[in-house]
């Protein structure tokens, strides 16, 4: 391989000029090898952000940081693939609800997903409140499920993408996380490294959102799909609002049971609206006919669910975990809600114990934020607005001066935006 040196290239950067594919494969292995330092590729990827990248040589990137590790293949499944990414969000427990549907749409969902860091839950730790569940499985197990059941939630192992995992665990202490091109090709690296056929992005906007401006989204979204278009997966995309948490609730075993309420064919009228949507997305993404609406009316979908965590060791009938403590905040006064901050209710949920400080922490499976009102809700002065879960009652304090700022109770009725802002692909 030709030889470079770490310091030209991020002169070359940083002056806004574009790398080739041979400095670009050589930046990407020599980080991961452990040849350029850390704070070479710091500096590198700062001139990212300030310079941006080309498309094609956004693309090299991409490819470049999939060379550094495996490839799953799902092609010799007997059902077509499709899986779904969200940038992040509160109460963004839509995985949980979707996988079983669009698994008995007739469409397999290989989903590899991460826990939570910061004031966003992660999936992982959500299943993980369910008794017995492992989110750990080989890649044959994984296949086996896939055939089997349709539908696996599991941990991305170390071998995707392996220069992502480097280069994000940087980017998160140097400032350099918020540069589109470097979160295109994060997210895009290890989901096409995933193999599936069909992707459908759920990219959020909002105050609970990497995302904060509708703008930001849509380009963020363009990126990632053209990333997928070009490694031939089918790539759409939705700008979903995350002003707004999803449902009535952000934690871990609560959202378990408010997927459940969907699955049974209730559940609320936005976590239904939006796992119905981007079912019928990765549905006609992966080429299958099915109407998701009536597939979750037949109950189907719950019977995958059983057999999904079942799959993993975990007790699908077992009484989810129960916070030892609550404590109830109620309405100042009477009205309607006008706003509830997603980041407010995301941070009060992290100090529950929901969330995690540091990767190596421990999450309260029990712990989280109940809302009794949604934007657009009356709201009566004295009844109860929000509850608050945890097993460590010293973090009440704390998580209630999180939701001080974090809602509003208006005299008229609100004007609230929809979920779905806007679809790319
Ligand atoms: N999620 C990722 O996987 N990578 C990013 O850069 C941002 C969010």
């Amino acid at each position: 391989m030709a030889e470079f040196a770490a310091v030209d290239l991020i002169r070359k950067k940083r002056s806004g000029a574009s790398l080739t594919d041979p400095e670009i494969r050589w930046l990407i292995d020599s980080y991961t090898s452990g040849v350029v330092a850390d704070e070479q590729m710091s500096a590198f990827a700062m001139a990212v952000f300030f310079q941006s990248m080309s498309p094609e040589e956004l693309s090299k990137w991409t490819d470049a940081m999939i060379e550094t590790g495996e490839r799953l293949d799902f092609s010799s499944l007997s059902q077509p693939t499709a899986d779904k990414h969200s940038t992040g969000g509160v109460g963004d427990k839509i995985t949980l609800p979707l996988g079983p549907l669009v698994a008995a749409c007739g469409v397999a969902v290989p989903q590899l997903s991460g826990r939570g860091l910061g004031h966003t839950g992660g999936t992982l730790d959500k299943l993980e409140s369910i008794p017995g569940w492992q989110a750990n499985l080989s890649n044959e197990q994984m296949h086996a499920q896939l055939e089997d059941v349709g539908a696996v939630v599991c941990a991305a192992g170390s071998g995707l993408a392996p220069a992502d995992k480097k280069l994000y665990s940087l980017r998160d202490v140097t400032g350099t996380v918020e540069a589109i091109p470097l979160i295109a090709s994060s997210i895009m690296s290890k989901k096409i490294a995933e193999g599936t056929a069909a992707l459908v992005l759920d990219v959020k906007v909002g105050s609970g959102a990497f995302m904060k401006t509708l703008e930001q989204a849509r380009d963020l979204a363009e990126t990632m799909v053209q990333l997928g278009t070009a490694a031939s997966v089918k790539t759409v995309a939705l700008l979903t609002d995350m002003d707004t948490p999803l449902g009535y609730t952000a934690g871990n075993a609560i959202e378990v049971q408010e997927s459940l309420e969907v699955l049974a064919g209730g559940g609320p009228a936005d976590v239904r609206e939006l796992t119905l949507a981007l079912a019928e997305e990765m549905v006609a993404a992966a080429g299958g006919t099915a109407d998701p609406g009536t597939v979750l009316a037949s109950g189907k979908p719950m019977d995958v669910w059983r057999r999904m965590i079942a799959a993993q060791g975990g007790d699908p009938e077992a009484t989810l975990p129960a916070a030892k403590h609550s404590q109830v905040i109620t309405a100042p006064e009477t009205g309607y809600l006008g706003r509830l901050d997603a980041m407010a209710v995301g941070l009060a949920a992290w100090r529950l114990g929901a969330g995690r400080a540091r990767k190596e922490d421990p999450v309260q499976a029990a712990a989280g934020v109940i809302w009794h009102a949604r934007p657009g809700d009356q709201v009566a002065a004295g009844e109860p607005l929000f509850t608050l879960l945890t097993d460590t009652p010293e973090r009440f304090e704390h998580a209630q001066a999180a939701l001080t700022d974090g809602f509003e109770i208006v005299q008229d009725t609100p004007s609230l935006r929809p979920l779905i802002l806007d679809r790319i692909g």
